[in-house]
């Protein structure tokens, strides 16, 4: 099954530095059917902890560390891409998304920190809010891409992982590669 190619910009402005919610962004990310997550600015130690839990449960989710976030955004659109800025103050989600869907273009997703920078939301072809109350840009990118993707995104094969999981209704049940883990 191949999903349409979303990727994320995770914009830091004036960031407070939070390295378990911006590798959260990654993991969600990865889990929910993006390709890549740019960080700006770099934050390198987030790439090291999202490049490893790749490594071994599989798939090819790519982190790129981006010292400026504009000449992306404006590439990706001369490119033919769209670009979606998370933001509760955008337009509800439900009315945007089906627009979003049907142009059938890559996409880029931005979420912000504790502050983004203004120019971003002129800059993005949709604000689009998850509800219109302050929340997380975790929980922010996990509902739009589900919805975007339909729910397929779930059924996702990752491939080459080293560890897999056996779904269980109790206990832990892990299957490893064999020789996979050194
Ligand atoms: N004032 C911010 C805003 O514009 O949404 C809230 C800051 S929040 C700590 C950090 C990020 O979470 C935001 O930049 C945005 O990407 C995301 N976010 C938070 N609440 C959201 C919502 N209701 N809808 C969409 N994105 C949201």
């Amino acid at each position: 099954m191949k999903l349409p190619e979303v990727h994320i910009l995770r914009l830091g402005y004036r960031l407070v530095r939070d390295e378990r919610i911006s590798t959260h962004l990654g993991l969600v990310g990865r889990a929910f059917g993006a390709k890549k997550i740019y960080f700006s600015p770099a934050e390198p130690s987030v790439k090291l902890s999202v490049d490893k839990v790749t490594n071994r449960w599989g798939g090819e989710f790519e982190v790129v560390l981006l010292e400026r976030w504009k000449p992306l955004v404006k590439e990706w659109q001369s490119s033919g891409g769209i670009v979606v800025h998370l933001t509760m103050y955008g337009i509800e989600i439900e009315k945007a998304i089906n627009e979003i869907s049907a142009s059938m273009k890559r996409l880029l997703v931005v979420v912000g920190g504790a502050k983004v920078p203004g120019e971003i939301y002129r800059l993005s072809d949709f604000n689009v809010a998850v509800t219109n109350q302050p929340h997380s840009e975790v929980a922010a990118l996990a509902v739009f891409l589900d919805r975007f993707h339909g729910g397929k995104e779930l059924k996702q094969k990752f491939g080459s992982e080293k560890l897999r999981i056996k779904s269980s209704p109790r206990g832990r049940v892990v299957i490893a590669r064999a020789n996979a883990i050194k």
